[in-house]
């Protein structure tokens, strides 16, 4: 817990929270401010700020229980499809500073488009692909 997060305080009850799905390592309820209704989002209760400082085991136990929300999804609303979000420090969108994954339903036709594509440069792609691979050797 720590002691001046938004989230641990929803896991901790002392700020309500619509939850709508618990277990042992993770809290699921709905987002204030959603892009479509039944937006959901899915913590770790133990407190970490993002997916840099997330350890494996609650990354897992976030994964696990972000499906079971979306399953949730499509049998509670019929939701054509969903989006799985997470914005990662103050540079990716990031605004609670609580891991947290968004579990977003989607209508065909609704106003939400997909993040815009832009096309590599010449050269560029390949020597993207070599600079990955280092990073991850
Ligand atoms: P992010 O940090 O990924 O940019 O977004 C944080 C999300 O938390 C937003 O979608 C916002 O609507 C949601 N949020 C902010 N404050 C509260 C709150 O007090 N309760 C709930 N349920 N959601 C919140
Ligand atoms: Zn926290």
């Amino acid at each position: 817990m720590t002691s001046d997060c938004l989230f641990c305080k929803i896991t901790a009850r002392e700020i309500p929270a619509q939850v709508v799905y618990e277990d042992g390592d993770t809290l699921a309820f709905l987002d204030i401010n959603p892009i479509n209704p039944g937006h959901t989002l899915v913590i770790p209760k133990e407190h970490s700020k993002d997916i840099f400082d997330i350890d494996e085991k609650n990354w897992a136990a976030v994964m696990r229980t972000s499906r079971i929300v979306a399953h949730a999804l499509e049998k509670a609303l019929k939701t054509d499809g969903i989006n799985l979000g997470m914005n990662n420090r103050a540079g990716a969108g990031q605004m609670i500073f609580h891991a947290h994954v968004h579990v977003m339903p989607r209508t065909v036709g609704d106003p939400h488009r997909p993040w815009p594509g832009r096309p590599y440069a010449e050269g560029e792609f390949v020597a993207m692909g070599e600079k990955l691979r280092a990073a991850l050797k």
